[in-house]
């Protein structure tokens, strides 16, 4: 059992905490999260080619914290709904769609509690770089597939575990580049590809496609591509 979940659900206090102490930064691009916004352009391309085109498609974002991808696949034409535990997240989100005039429905809600409710919904399920912040990351590709309609997409995005990623991503991202703050990930729960794609099988998903996405220093570039050793993407559709 995890001491630190709240009411046991599935969310960990301290990530909740965490993130909630940065939320007035996820516009800055400058700040904490400028990888993210870094890296979204190439997502979104991404989760656009994975699902044939994200104009009128129903999408839900898990763990979609100050909106940076919600707010990104609405900007395509999108219909999205964004979920996450961090309410002050959530605030940062709602303040930020009257500087973009786009439109996302933004709600404080576990995947779980989410899915159970609104089943078989969505065209598209997102959950990009939050599955290495939770107690139980099977729970959320089984929340996520229940979200799904029986021809939609699920893309996941994470850290790989092994000795590349806990250099690159930790001693490179956080302390000699310090590109994140000190403690952002943690190294243990950080997921392999075979693990994600055990828990989509047992949630009754395929994996259909993994790609990699790696930055170089030299050029400070991100691109997708074959090299799955740190972040990677992962494409599931229901079997
Ligand atoms: N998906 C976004 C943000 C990633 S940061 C992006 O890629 O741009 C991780 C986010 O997951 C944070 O906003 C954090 O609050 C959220 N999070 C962590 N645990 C969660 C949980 N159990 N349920 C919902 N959101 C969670």
């Amino acid at each position: 059992m995890n001491t630190d979940s709240m009411n046991n659900e599935n969310v960990d206090a301290a990530e909740i905490e965490k993130f909630s102490a940065l939320a007035s930064r996820w516009w800055d691009t400058e700040s904490e999260f400028k990888t993210l916004h870094d890296i979204n352009p190439l997502r979104v391309d991404y989760i656009e080619l994975q699902c044939g085109g994200l104009k009128h498609k129903k999408v839900l974002d898990i763990g979609c914290g100050g909106g940076i991808l919600a707010e990104a696949m609405a900007a395509r034409g999108a219909e999205v709904t964004g979920i996450d535990m961090a309410e002050m997240s959530l605030d940062v989100a709602r303040m930020h769609l009257h500087e973009s005039g786009l439109s996302v429905e933004y709600q404080k809600i576990t995947a779980e509690q989410f899915s159970a409710e609104n089943p078989g919904l969505f065209d598209v399920v997102c959950c990009l770089e939050m599955l290495e912040h939770v107690p139980d990351p099977a729970s959320i590709i089984q929340a996520a597939a229940q979200a799904l309609k029986p021809d939609g997409t699920l893309v996941l995005s994470t850290l790989n575990r092994n000795p590349k990623s806990f250099l690159l991503a930790i001693v490179g991202a956080e302390y000699i580049m310090k590109m994140l703050p000190k403690g952002t990930h943690e190294y243990q729960k950080f997921l392999k590809p075979s693990e994600l794609a055990q828990a989509a099988r047992a949630a009754m998903l395929e994996v259909t496609d993994i790609s990699g996405m790696s930055y170089s220093p030299l050029s400070r570039n991100y691109s997708l591509g074959r090299d799955i050793d740190v972040n990677y993407l992962m494409t599931c559709r229901p079997q």
